[in-house]
């Protein structure tokens, strides 16, 4: 095994910092998120409407989680490929240059997901070579009830990779606290004015920095990789300071970044002129130089 593939979740055994196997603890704690679901507050718009019967919310989704997609990856950080991916349908997040924005933006998208089905499918996958079980959207902890169910019937040593757009609330952290192995956030702006613009998302950098600084305590539980996806035109706004914050915000341990390059301009993006074209080369080699700079390592 080369360094550049060694996987960041290899020292995480099924019973670590939870101290008891993780599909029990999920079991636990699925009571408590569906509870969480008659006055929501699992992400940071804090919108305390009752999703128990239907859909409400800012992110319209309702009590049950739908999926669509759910295959074996080979398009994510080498480290943990390849991945079976299981992207749940919705989001809190509307950034208008989604890569998946129909699925993604609507929760009724996809087809219904049967937890049980689905680990089962999972499990498969490990059998057959797959490394890592990552969980995605839309935005996965929308649907904590149903993430939660899914852990719970996934195998205890699987390598369980959690990518979200971070908008957590203490709430959804005490749901998921020790559960993943890998928490993969998004840090998609670097201020303020670009994620209400973009995506509608307000107060976004408290939000993501503080619970990207949690996500790296032994709390959470796993290891953390932060991802970037460069847009054009947003290096000074977003690329640059994100990659600040975390040089200077993180324990050098977890000083790590996986930049993307694949933006395009999908689904609603030219509303906005500045993200009506595909990145530069020259972007993205400017963004591998500044984080390389601020002492990052950069993760294939
Ligand atoms: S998950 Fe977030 S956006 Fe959806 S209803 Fe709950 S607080 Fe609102």
């Amino acid at each position: 095994m080369t360094s550049l593939t060694a996987p960041v979740a290899a020292t995480h055994p099924a019973i670590g910092a939870r101290g008891r196997p993780r599909s029990e603890v999920a079991r636990d704690r699925l009571p408590s998120a569906r509870e969480a679901l008659a006055a929501c507050q699992l992400c940071s718009h804090r919108c305390g409407t009752d999703r128990r019967s239907g859909p409400a919310g800012l992110c319209h989704a309702g009590p049950e989680a739908r999926f669509f997609s759910a295959q074996t990856e080979v398009a994510d950080e080498l480290e943990l490929l390849p991945t079976f991916a299981v992207a749940l349908s919705g989001c809190n997040f509307r950034c208008d240059f989604c890569i998946t924005g129909e699925s993604s933006w609507n929760p009724r998208a996809g087809l219904a997901l049967d937890t049980r089905t689905m680990a089962a499918q999972a499990a498969k996958a490990l059998e057959r070579g797959a490394r890592t079980v990552m969980i995605l959207g839309g935005e996965p902890t929308i649907h904590l009830p149903a993430l939660l169910e899914l852990i719970a019937h996934l195998p205890n040593h699987a390598t369980l990779v959690l990518k979200t757009n971070a908008a957590l609330t203490a709430e959804a952290r005490e749901l998921l606290a020790g559960l993943p192995d890998v928490w993969l956030p998004d840090f998609k702006f670097g201020n303020d004015a670009c994620a209400r613009r973009l995506a509608g998302v307000p107060e976004y950098m408290d939000t993501l920095t503080s619970n990207i600084q949690w996500m790296g305590t032994p709390t959470a539980g796993g290891s953390l990789l932060v991802r970037h996806l460069v847009m054009p035109s947003h290096l000074e706004c977003c690329t640059a300071p994100v990659i600040r914050w975390l040089a200077t915000h993180l324990p050098t341990g977890q000083r790590r970044i996986s930049l993307r390059q694949g933006y395009w301009p999908a689904w609603q993006a030219r509303r906005h002129p500045e993200l009506s074209r595909h990145l530069l080369a020259a972007e993205f080699e400017q963004a591998v130089g500044w984080a390389h700079e601020s002492g990052l390592e950069v993760v294939p």
